[in-house]
């Protein structure tokens, strides 16, 4: 990994990024994918959306190039975005310890987002994890 990271050392608002619990790209279905290592599943929505293949979302600037944002299509809070990465990571159960760099930027870049949405109540963030995730 090249470059640093930005400052987001301290304080960590609601949930803790857990080894166990940090996907934020399985939507396509349980046991979908999970082929090893495949960046890209054509049957997982976030995929499609990483690539530009969703006409209807928007993605949003994002300082990372593994990772995009995007606003949730059915908000479910008047400030819903999510952050996936770009390679496919079938679910949870996939994600190593490798990975915990990865979400860690992912909660990053979902605090970014927001800041530059002027919602600044960071104590009102939830990070959601799994299918349908909410960061
Ligand atoms: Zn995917």
């Amino acid at each position: 990994m090249a470059g640093e990271e930005g400052g987001s050392s301290g304080s960590s608002p609601a949930a803790e990024p857990s080894p166990g619990g940090g996907e934020a790209g399985a939507a396509g279905g349980e046991g979908a994918g999970g082929g090893g290592g495949a960046a890209y599943d054509g049957k997982c929505v976030f995929c499609r959306i990483t690539h530009g293949e969703e006409a209807g979302t928007e993605l949003l600037p994002c300082e990372h190039e593994d990772l995009v944002c995007f606003r949730d299509i059915r908000p479910g809070a008047p400030h819903h975005y999510l952050v996936v990465p770009k390679n496919h990571i079938g679910n949870c159960k996939t994600l190593k310890s490798e990975h915990i760099p990865l979400v860690e930027r992912m909660m990053a870049v979902g605090k970014t987002v927001l800041q530059r949405n002027k919602f600044n109540d960071l104590n009102d963030i939830r990070y959601v994890s799994r299918k349908g995730s909410v960061w």
